[in-house]
């Protein structure tokens, strides 16, 4: 028998470990239905969903988990674990959840928190801290204290969580990240309504995110969103993103002859740099305890990517996309 020789084994080994279907997704991780607030059944709100493009959806009932044939569309069980204390709506999303968790209850805001967000995590799911500014509830200095949280919304379409504060949501996260929290940003609908006739409308298609998946599959998505390796957007698209030890690049998909802006945004949510056009990159100076980049366009929508930490000069070797990491079929898909 011959031999196989490194460089061929090195192309094997590669070619085993390489993702052979990797794909850019777009979805929804926070959507109410008649089963909890919503005003359609589930069958009518993933048909929303699936016709205006999406790839998967998690509906997040409020204390339940609602279940529905996706179509086609990839659906990912959900809840809205939804406590409170007094005046004071204290919600996490469980993302990839098989059975219903019950609020937990706490004494204080950051007991409260940290109960829910141990509850889903004990039943395997990813925990996502809701809307901070929803009945101005909680902020930076109670999130601080809370560990073990994944994701914190930053955007949402729902009218009334007062995203923009002050302090604004995506302050609080670059407290965070500025502490040294890994917590990764995320975009929702928290949609409630799909009647063009609801006189109380939190409609559907306003914030998301799009997923680094290796296949097309809800483990995938999952193990993507847990490492981070996604970016949340309100209308902005990416053709290409990369990372690597040196520097961070982004190109934007142009669309609609919008202008765009490009941030890279360092600790205390300071810009770093900016620059106006479609692409950027940033070389890393070392320095930076933190680099995240956003987009943000002349009809003031945006696109943020995942902090890349540099813990004080050291380059991280986590949660950072490949160093090519689009595919050239998303590239056109619209928004
Ligand atoms: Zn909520
Ligand atoms: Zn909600």
């Amino acid at each position: 028998m011959r031999r196989i020789g490194p460089p061929v084994i090195f192309i094997l080994a590669f070619l085993a470990c390489a993702p052979l279907h990797a794909a850019w997704l777009k979805g929804n991780t926070h959507t109410h239905t008649l089963e909890s607030d919503g005003d359609s059944s589930p069958a009518d709100t993933v048909k929303w969903y699936r016709e205006h493009g999406y790839d998967f959806l998690v509906i997040t009932d409020h204390d339940k988990v609602t279940r529905v044939d996706g179509g086609g569309m990839l659906m990912i069980p959900g809840e809205e674990v939804t406590d409170r204390l007094p005046k004071k709506p204290l919600h996490v999303c469980a993302i990839g959840l098989e059975e219903a968790i019950k609020p937990q209850h706490g004494a204080t805001i950051v007991e409260n928190l940290q109960k829910n967000v141990d509850a889903v995590r004990a039943a395997g799911a990813i925990p996502a801290i809701n809307h901070p500014n929803f009945g101005w509830a909680f902020g930076a200095d109670e999130l601080l204290k809370v560990e073990r949280a994944t994701l914190l919304e930053i955007a949402s379409g729902h009218p009334y969580v007062n995203m923009q504060g002050p302090p604004s949501v995506e302050e609080m996260w670059d407290k965070l990240l500025t502490a040294g929290k890994r917590i990764w940003a995320i975009g929702v609908d928290d949609s409630h309504t799909f009647k063009p006739e609801d006189k109380d409308p939190r409609p559907p298609g306003q914030a998301w995110i799009v997923v680094h998946a290796d296949e097309r599959s809800a483990k995938a998505i999952l193990g993507a969103i847990e490492r981070g390796d996604f970016y949340a957007s309100t209308g902005v698209e990416l053709e290409d993103y990369a990372v690597d030890a040196k520097s961070m690049t982004v190109k934007v998909h142009a669309k609609n002859d919008a202008r765009y802006r490009i941030q890279f945004i360092g600790a205390n949510g300071r810009v770093l740099s900016e620059s106006a056009g479609t692409s950027a990159t940033y070389a890393f100076r070392g320095n930076e305890l933190y680099v995240r980049a956003k987009v943000i366009d002349s009809n003031g929508k945006c696109a943020w990517m995942q902090p890349r930490h540099l813990r004080g000069g050291k380059h991280s070797d986590v949660r950072t996309p490949g160093k090519k990491a689009w595919p050239t079929n998303a590239a056109g898909r619209s928004g």
